[in-house]
């Protein structure tokens, strides 16, 4: 499953963070999805859970930032949420657009006590 090895190498990365820090409590996670890399928050959040059963991450709470896929117009700069297939700036009509957001898959922040 997708998320099941998104989540554990997310928590490896945890883990020698928390080793870094001198350990602790994992209170909580923050991270941030981005809408291109088709991560269903949901099913992410049930691997952390699953995943930190039993460990001494037992407890963490998992919160989700989705980033929506964004695209922006080289030639009037306007930003705008990428939906399906994209032939040209919406508002100008122009055809270069460039991808500004939306493969993120990233760890934002850990609250660790
Ligand atoms: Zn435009």
């Amino acid at each position: 499953m997708h998320e099941m090895s998104i989540t554990i190498s997310m928590l490896e990365l945890v883990r020698e963070e928390m080793e870094k820090d001198g350990g602790g409590t994992l209170k909580s996670l923050k991270i941030k999805v981005g809408e291109l890399t088709a991560v269903e928050p949901g099913a992410l959040s049930f691997c952390f859970s699953s995943a930190i059963e039993g460990t001494p991450l037992e407890g963490a709470r998992l919160y989700i930032e989705e980033i929506p896929l964004t695209g922006r117009c080289t030639d009037c700069a306007k930003e705008f949420h990428m939906e399906g297939f994209l032939v040209g700036c919406p508002t100008c009509d122009g055809p270069s657009i460039e991808k500004i957001a939306g493969d993120e898959l990233e760890i934002v922040s850990m609250e660790v006590l």
